[in-house]
């Protein structure tokens, strides 16, 4: 049976402006009448009042506290490799994954956020592809968020799955982990979107991604989006070597198979599916933040078992060697060929 990951606040803070959007005006009536305490502040970027004694309480009180704002930034940051700019619909999500890449981005309380002037940020996005044209421009939905765990709130993945669907020239692409996604069903999306699931083998979920959905509940959830006929793709990331990885990883390709070859739309084909694979990979600074919040960690997380490799901003990061990257590459190149020939793997680092 499915489990349902359902995101219910335990504290909204709000940006007064919010309520100038009819979105943010209907939010915090809506928080207001099932009693959810809720404060003002004065920006969305810095919220004070999320306390707790230990750096593990500051952040669960912060996966707990949902910020209604408005997103005043008039440009997009750049998204290389897999899209030309980032959409920001929300900022962080109530996932607890102890890898997490955001947690170096947001700080020791990734509180999540969410913005309420969809209409400015789609006219923004407007401008960018016509900006662009004749060219295809692509945006990516999921730079600094899930953004589906805040989407019964909000509709703004569907707003703007329509808005793409209208977009001769505009792209949009996202990935999540979770599986509230019925009411994105009949979106109009004419090919224009998408939907990527973010997956891991069982050990990873069970052991590091807490407060997300298990890998059936998500694997039903990607056939559902096929059997809509959106484009999809996956995200096996972040990749770990394990006793047993093999087997393991296997065994997610098993299930993925079985659930999409019986979900296929007519006319659909494997060659239409694209992977992304990324294996582990941690910087010192990240190490430090995840052992604040999570100090009986089991992530692999050993220097010296790891290759330094230097960062593009001065940083360096700890990956696989080079032979086991290389194994580990082969492997999933030769999986995804097998069980789904002629998809497109999009990159493995
Ligand atoms: S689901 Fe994604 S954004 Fe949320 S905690 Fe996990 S890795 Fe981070």
């Amino acid at each position: 049976m499915e489990v349902l990951i359902d995101f219910i606040p335990k504290q909204v803070f709000y940006e007064p402006d919010a309520l100038n959007y009819p979105l943010g005006k209907k939010l915090i009536d809506y928080f207001q009448s099932i009693n959810i305490p809720m404060k003002p502040t004065t920006s969305h970027n810095r919220v004070v009042g999320i306390v707790g004694d230990t750096p593990q309480e500051a952040y669960k009180e912060a996966k707990h506290t949902l910020v209604i704002g408005v997103r005043r930034s008039k440009t997009f940051q750049t998204c290389k490799p897999s899209a030309h700019y980032q959409l920001p619909l929300a900022t962080s999500c109530p996932g607890m994954c102890e890898y997490c890449y955001l947690s170096t981005t947001l700080g020791p309380k990734p509180y999540v956020r969410i913005y309420v002037n969809i209409e400015e940020i789609l006219d923004m996005t407007k401008n960018i592809i016509e900006s662009r044209a004749p060219e295809i421009t692509i945006f990516e939905g999921a730079a600094t968020s899930d953004p589906v765990p805040v989407e019964k709130y909000t509709g703004n993945l569907r707003r703007t799955i329509e808005f793409f669907g209208r977009e001769p020239l505009g792209r949009f692409r996202f990935v999540t982990k979770f599986t509230d996604i019925d009411s994105l069903l009949d979106a109009e999306h004419n090919n224009h979107t998408r939907f990527r699931f973010s997956l891991n083998c069982q050990y990873v979920i069970k052991h590091f991604e807490h407060k997300t959905p298990q890998l059936l509940d998500r694997v039903i959830a990607a056939s559902k989006m096929l059997k809509a006929k959106y484009p999809i793709g996956f995200i096996i990331a972040p990749i770990f070597r394990f006793e047993n990885w093999q087997d393991e990883y296997t065994e997610l390709f098993v299930l993925l198979e079985k659930y999409l070859y019986e979900n296929m739309p007519p006319n659909w084909s494997p060659k239409d599916l694209t992977f992304e694979f990324i294996s582990h990979r941690y910087t010192l600074r990240a190490k430090s933040n995840i052992l604040n919040v999570f100090p009986k960690s089991k992530l692999p997380m050993e220097e010296k078992e790891r290759k330094f490799k230097y960062g593009q901003f001065g940083y360096g990061k700890y990956i696989y060697n080079p032979d086991e990257i290389n194994e580990l590459k082969e492997f999933f190149l030769n999986k995804t060929e097998k069980f789904f020939p002629g998809a497109k793997v999009e990159y493995f680092i």
